[in-house]
């Protein structure tokens, strides 16, 4: 199989060199908590950021951002070159549109800790559903790609199945492949795993790394520190609201520069 025909299409690079996703000094508070504080990332095309960090470091939040499941109180984020989240008529910023965040968003897909399966849909139809009512895929593509994707992470015999018949691991690279198959630019990523049984995890860790072999753009909140390290380009440490190390992953392990990432990675394993 092709990754043409499997729905994994390896985009090029952003032909100016410039980062597909750029979130500068981004501030976010829920009342008195700051939740972000001037965070700042870049992600270049085809890369595979991880983000690790303390709970409450603000991760989740950042990859909410970014997805605009949230709003952003300063900075700014550009995707492909356009600002996220707002759009500038005559030098003033305005809040973008319902309908012009929902265009921007199509071209992001995010994996959450709970997978959250349609229940009383077919695995197929999980993944067909997006393809058809939001992109306009005709019903014959979509489930050609679904089938694929399905073959690809090897849950091809359980397209018809419902998701109270699938394990966790099962239904998490099932809502993964769902999140394919829109064909995203960027894949976000959180904890995609902290739900699962131990016995569960590597399994859906081996479906990312696919993805990541197959080129795609991923940023993934995870506290799997060894996947991280295997398959992360760029590891970027949390804490408090900001961005405390982004580096390569390679020297993140190996030369922590903060002592903060130094602790963490000791109680980390
Ligand atoms: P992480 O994902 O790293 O554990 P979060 O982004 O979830 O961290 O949270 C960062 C901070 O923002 C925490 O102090 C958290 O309590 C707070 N926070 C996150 N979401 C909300 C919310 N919806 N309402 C209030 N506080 C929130
Ligand atoms: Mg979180």
């Amino acid at each position: 199989m092709t990754m043409e025909s499997s729905g994994l299409i390896v985009q090029p690079r952003m032909a100016d060199g410039s980062p597909l996703l750029r979130v500068s000094n981004v501030r976010k508070r829920f009342g008195d908590q700051v939740a972000l504080d001037r965070a700042s990332l870049d992600v270049y095309e085809g890369e595979v950021v991880a983000i690790l960090g303390p709970s409450g470091s603000g991760k989740s939040t950042l990859v909410r951002c970014i997805d605009q499941l949230e709003s952003i109180d300063g900075g700014s984020m550009s995707f492909e070159g356009e600002l996220l989240g707002f759009e500038e008529t005559r030098g003033h910023l305005r809040p973008l549109t319902d309908a012009g965040r929902r265009r921007q968003r199509r071209r992001m897909s995010m994996v959450f800790q709970q997978f959250n399966l349609f229940p009383h849909w077919t695995v197929l139809r999980n993944i067909t559903e997006a393809p058809m009512r939001v992109h306009g895929v005709s019903a014959a593509e979509a489930r050609q790609r679904a089938l694929e994707l399905l073959e690809r992470i090897g849950l091809a015999d359980k397209a018809d199945a419902y998701p109270r018949h699938l394990s966790g691991g099962q239904q998490q690279r099932v809502a993964i492949a769902r999140a394919v198959a829109v064909r995203p630019r960027i894949l976000l990523f959180d904890e995609p795993t902290s739900a699962l049984d131990p016995e569960l995890v590597d399994e859906v860790l081996q479906t990312m790394k696919s993805l990541a072999a197959a080129g795609h753009t991923m940023v993934v909140v995870t506290h799997e520190v060894a996947f991280a390290r295997e398959v992360a380009d760029r590891c970027v440490f949390m804490a408090n609201g900001r961005v405390v190390e982004d580096r390569p992953a390679d020297d993140f392990f190996t030369d922590p520069r903060s002592e903060r990432l130094r602790t963490f990675l000791t109680r980390s394993g």
